[in-house]
């Protein structure tokens, strides 16, 4: 089950380096949080999950679609991951952290540049 969220993926790296390029510094993986969030940005409480919109689920997505053969193996498969996603997401913000998630269908500049302010405005607090 937890092999479904491959670390380190190309969508994972693009984000990584954007936001480490911008000053941003974070860490990686954290298996104490719901989910194992991809970063954690701790001095401002907030994560990021760099998403597959297959395994994920990306809803609307064209790359979410459900094979047509096996939809018995892959339909709960995909529901189970999505719900999953939702449960890990909601455990997070109750815990008061900022959950932001990054689809593998938009990496551009633009959406990238938005993650990025966004996480920027989030205030900070020192810690020594
Ligand atoms: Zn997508």
């Amino acid at each position: 089950m937890s092999g479904v969220r491959a670390r380190n993926t190309k969508p994972e790296l693009r984000v990584r380096r954007f936001l480490h390029a911008r000053g941003l510094r974070y860490a990686l993986h954290d298996r104490s949080l719901p989910g194992t969030p991809d970063l954690v940005f701790k001095s401002r409480r907030a994560v990021v999950f760099v998403h597959g919109c297959f395994w994920h689920q990306h809803a609307g997505c064209d790359r979410s679609r459900v094979p047509k053969t096996r939809t018995d193996y892959w339909s709960p498969k995909l529901r189970n991951n999505a719900l999953r996603d939702k449960l890990n997401a909601r455990r997070l913000r109750r815990a008061g952290w900022v959950v932001k998630v990054v689809w593998e269908c938009d990496l551009s500049d633009k959406a990238l540049e938005s993650l990025f302010n966004a996480l920027k405005r989030l205030p900070t607090t020192r810690v020594r």
